[in-house]
């Protein structure tokens, strides 16, 4: 019965039935005259969770990481300056890549468990008066560390300075589950992807574009033809693609966007926060502590937790699944071996959450841990408790008295 426990790994993201039943569909022609009707409207209704009205979306069949490569590839050239702040994993990943499309990469490194440091880029930036910095790389959110970082600070900064960079920003584990506001931010280029905030399958890159970047597009010289947004903005807005679409993806898209405005985009936002809110009350019972160093920083999404010294979170990860059949995150580069994730993102509710913050306890008692069983789940229960009623009435939930 292993496939009935939920997954608390920040991505992939547990699947709704809806969403699974929504991807099982029959091949249809993708050339054929109907495909622009789940098309357009589909690119249209994502730029309401982006908060676009002036940008555009572009999606294309790859994981996020192939949403970093068109980002950088449409937007620049070979020896273009971008400045980046390292504070976790993602964004080690994404340096490397734009090192590798051999970019200028000015590297701003940051404690892991800090976010993006807004004042940082700023000096950067008005230090650069020739403006050699075509675009600053921001990650939303630090998926290795728990870490969301305050893009509209980050704008403001490039606003101070009055410097025209282009701002790039990851929101693959962000978008959908937290805030993002992409024109209120200023944002040119936000990547995500199906199988986090959109409880999908894996497989589409999606990607917020504002019309600077779309004609950044026009003088880049990165080579790229599969990821190239001339072709695929182009074929889009005839009502095609460029080559064959991940159709039952897309299907699955189109339902989970049904879901999310079902819900309300501020409810599901809500209800992330109040999930993750449960987890901080347990890890802190725990008497343990979060990656991340403050708690403007904490993300609604996921949550790296430290083990207590004398113990390594991969045993006790490789622990939990073997003996209870259940995944979390394990640490990831600088926290590898010292802090365990707990994804808290997607297809989720607070009943969920108790079982794998249970589960956690046990594995924990199992490998000798200076923690009470029971201890982070009672905390996150009265926690859950107190906010349960405001939480029914989000969803809607009225009784007859
Ligand atoms: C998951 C993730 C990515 C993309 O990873 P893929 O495995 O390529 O989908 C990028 N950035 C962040 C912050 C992520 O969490």
């Amino acid at each position: 019965m292993r496939g009935q426990n939920p997954v608390f790994i920040p991505g992939p993201t547990n699947i709704p039935d809806r969403l699974r039943y929504a991807m099982s569909v029959q091949t249809i022609d993708h050339r054929a005259p109907d495909f622009i009707e789940l098309l357009t409207p589909l690119l249209e209704d994502l730029k309401k969770v982006f908060k676009t009205r002036s940008g555009q979306v572009i999606a294309f069949p790859s994981s996020g990481t192939g949403g970093w490569e068109a980002a950088i590839t449409n937007t620049l050239s070979p020896g273009d300056k971008v400045v980046v702040a390292r504070f976790g994993m993602f964004s080690h990943r994404w340096i490397d890549l734009c090192q590798r499309h051999k970019l200028d990469v000015e590297v701003i490194e940051c404690p892991w468990g800090t976010g993006a440091p807004a004042d940082l880029y700023a000096e950067r930036l008005a230090a650069d008066r020739d403006h050699k910095i075509k675009a600053v790389l921001v990650t939303h959110n630090e998926t290795a560390t728990g870490v969301r970082s305050d893009i509209a600070a980050v704008r403001r900064a490039m606003d101070a300075s009055g410097h025209p960079a282009m701002l790039h920003v990851d929101c693959v584990s962000s978008l959908a589950s937290m805030d993002f506001r992409m024109d209120e931010w200023g944002v040119d280029l936000a990547v995500s992807g199906s199988q986090k905030g959109f409880m999908l399958a894996t497989g589409m890159a999606i990607i917020g574009v504002s019309r600077k970047a779309l004609a950044a597009a026009q003088q880049a010289q990165c080579p790229r033809t599969f990821f190239d947004f001339r072709d695929m903005a182009g074929a889009n807005a005839r009502g095609g693609f460029p080559y064959t679409p991940p159709l039952q993806i897309m299907y699955g898209l189109r339902e989970s966007l049904n879901m999310l405005f079902e819900e309300g985009l501020d409810s599901v936002f809500a209800r992330h926060r109040r999930i993750a809110e449960g987890v901080r009350c347990a890890v802190r019972a725990w008497g343990l502590d979060l990656c991340a160093q403050s708690p403007e920083l904490y993300s609604e999404t996921v949550s790296a937790i430290y083990v207590p010294p004398g113990f390594n979170s991969d045993a006790l990860t490789n622990h939990i699944f073997d003996t209870y059949g259940v995944s979390f995150g394990v640490g990831l580069g600088e926290m590898a071996g010292k802090a365990f994730r707990i994804g808290h993102l997607g297809s989720l509710t607070d009943v969920m959450t108790l079982s794998g913050l249970a589960t956690v306890e046990m594995a924990m008692a199992d490998l000798g841990y200076p923690v009470e069983l029971g201890s982070g789940t009672r905390a996150a229960q009265e926690y859950y408790r107190k906010t349960a009623a405001a939480n029914a009435e989000d969803r809607g939930v009225k009784r007859a008295s």
